[in-house]
């Protein structure tokens, strides 16, 4: 039909893909919600949605004929904080804002058994270079006034290390002991590159296994 269009809808990672037809009317914003739905990604984050074949993000609101969206075009749902990371060929970062749910352990003493990562606050320095991130001051402000809700705190950091592999170099652990020096104290570290994560945990940057990372569905 004259007013639909068959395209390939598809996650960053690509281990979902379906192929659609959709009426030229939808618009970005119903694409992500169907993909959000049928996809079971996570509802907490923000998406975006970039056409592949042009590599340019859909305005939400904007019908894909507005958009300029063609036959057997490529639509990729991407989570905003990696489109962000990815964006960028220096190293990017910022903050992680969450809550902690601990345990009394036998002797006393609590121990972090959960963290809960819901909002990340981006450093927004400029300077910052592929080998190095700088912590611009304000971002620990902004994370404090727009990010952190009732009962929330800085539960760690992130960073990326586009194309270098993720790892935590020795200055990632001067960084996290220096600042993130809780038990609970997340270090993520990501090659948006490469398609490649881990994550930190703690004063002495001890690696969590991957299975220890939850991803809320
Ligand atoms: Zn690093």
């Amino acid at each position: 039909m004259a007013n639909d269009l068959k395209l390939y809808v598809r996650t960053a990672d690509q281990t979902r893909h379906a192929e659609l037809t959709l009426e030229r009317s939808r618009t970005g914003a119903d694409i992500i919600q169907a993909a959000v739905d049928n996809w079971r990604l996570p509802a907490y984050t923000d998406y975006a949605l970039v056409n592949a074949t042009t590599g340019r993000a859909l305005a939400p609101d904007a019908t894909l004929a507005a958009s300029g969206i063609k036959e057997g075009d490529v639509l990729e749902v991407r989570a905003a904080l990696a489109r962000q990371l990815a964006a960028a060929d220096a190293e990017r970062g910022g903050l992680l804002v969450g809550r902690v749910y601990d345990t009394h352990a036998g002797d006393g003493e609590r121990r972090p058994a959960l963290v809960l990562v819901r909002a990340a606050a981006p450093s927004l320095d400029d300077a910052a270079t592929a080998v190095s991130l700088r912590m611009e001051a304000g971002v620990w402000s902004r994370a404090r006034d727009e990010a952190m809700r009732d009962g929330e705190l800085i539960v760690g950091w992130y960073h990326s290390h586009p194309g270098l592999g993720a790892f935590f170099s020795a200055r990632d652990r001067e960084t996290q002991r220096a600042f993130f020096h809780h038990p609970f104290s997340l270090g993520w570290v990501i090659d948006p590159a490469r398609g490649e994560e881990k994550w930190f945990r703690g004063p002495e940057s001890e690696e969590l296994a991957p299975a220890c990372v939850l991803t809320r569905a």
